[in-house]
């Protein structure tokens, strides 16, 4: 077992991670969050704090040598979940839930910087620890940050997730695509009303509005290589008002995740092709928003390899486990249009676990040390 976190730092870690578990704060609102992790880097030796926006956090360690640059994130949000987990420290704040593990990545970063403060001897080079706000709400605060030039001159960026459903004590390192771009649509499909018992003299938006999502689903099946992978998922279809009455339009809505960019163009395309033709065909109009969201994260393989290397070399060959690419998404891509980096998971699993965004979702506070000493020895050994 690693011996970078001591356990006075991890218990210090754990009471972090409570004290902002009963404290969350949404998505651009981490008023009182951003100030905790501001007074508690404060508290660190040699370290020079900036805002780079309202509610986020950047600091700067300079080695004691020239070198490279390296940024390791957190990301610090919740969500807008009714906690009811019953934990001690659960969320003092109605409808507000830290509910997808970001408690806990503040509090490893938090970790991490004050470690490697103590440190700072033995670092060629620069370490700028980023804990970004607003995560969970598109457009997201990483591209807010990279907007306000953090990522200026870094050569590697690392982030990591909490996993619930992976034990604890274990690190994943996908090489390659790891999270979906995460794109959203609405749409109209508009006809013309009128008595559900003479459909000849309207337009029943209706059936037209059925053949579309229907037709979405040949977007995957038959032009996506059965390879590769995309979801089209239409989610909110919704109409009428009464048994009798043809309405006037459809809403109809989902989201499309991919991982190629190529993918998700012809994806979007082919959605219009789609509407537009099913629409011509029996004389109905449609408006589409299409809304891109999240690229996909794609982890860089050397940056891939420095960070399992460190994970074995704390944790040992039996921490590592294999994981699957997910089709959720995460705004860690919007560093990697910066510069090459990795994103890894760390198992926080335990009997009872439960999926993230969920309001009874848990941690095992274990997999905080974990985190920690990937992100310190990832740290020691890229600015060695
Ligand atoms: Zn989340
Ligand atoms: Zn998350």
């Amino acid at each position: 077992m690693s011996t970078l976190v001591s356990p006075e730092l991890e218990q210090q870690a754990i009471g972090w991670r409570r004290h902002l578990h009963a404290n969350p704060e949404l998505s651009f609102e981490e008023v009182e969050t951003s100030r905790f992790v501001e007074e508690t880097l404060g508290s660190f030796d040699g370290l020079e704090i900036g805002r780079p926006t309202p509610t986020s956090v950047v600091a700067t360690l300079r080695g004691a040598r020239p070198g490279r640059v390296l940024a390791l994130r957190a990301d610090m949000d919740a969500l807008p979940i009714q906690e009811e987990t019953g934990l001690e420290f659960a969320s003092t704040r109605a409808g507000v839930m830290h509910a997808c593990g970001h408690d806990g990545h503040t509090a490893m970063l938090l970790g991490a910087a004050k470690v490697l403060a103590g440190r700072r001897d033995e670092l060629a080079g620069e370490l700028r620890f980023l804990f970004q706000h607003a995560e969970e709400t598109p457009p997201g605060g990483a591209r807010e940050l990279v907007a306000a030039g953090v990522m200026d001159g870094v050569d590697l960026v690392v982030g990591a997730h909490l996993a619930s459903l992976k034990p604890v004590g274990t690190i994943g390192v996908p090489v390659g695509p790891m999270a979906a771009a995460a794109d959203i649509f609405t749409a109209e499909v508009r006809g013309e009303g009128g008595h559900a018992a003479a459909p000849h003299k309207a337009l029943d938006p209706v059936v037209v509005a059925a053949q579309v999502v229907t037709n979405l689903q040949h977007l995957v099946s038959r032009t996506v290589d059965p390879i590769a992978s995309a979801v089209v998922s239409v989610t909110l279809f919704h109409a009428g008002t009464a048994g009798n009455v043809i309405p006037e339009a459809v809403q109809l809505g989902g989201t499309v995740r991919t991982f190629d960019p190529e993918i998700r163009r012809s994806v979007r395309v082919g959605m219009e092709r789609i509407f537009r033709g099913i629409t011509e065909a029996h004389g109905a109009t449609f408006t589409l928003d299409y809304q891109e969201g999240y690229n996909a994260v794609v982890n860089d393989p050397a940056a891939a390899e420095l960070v399992a290397a460190a994970a074995r070399a704390e944790l040992g060959d039996a921490a590592m486990i294999e994981v699957e690419p997910i089709m959720g998404g995460e705004d860690f891509s919007a560093y990697l249009e910066k510069a090459p980096g990795a994103f890894f998971w760390v198992g926080a699993g335990h009997e009872d676990a439960i999926p993230h965004h969920h309001p009874r979702f848990t941690i095992d506070e274990a997999a905080l040390r974990s985190g920690i000493a990937v992100f310190v020895r990832t740290a020691l050994d890229y600015l060695a």
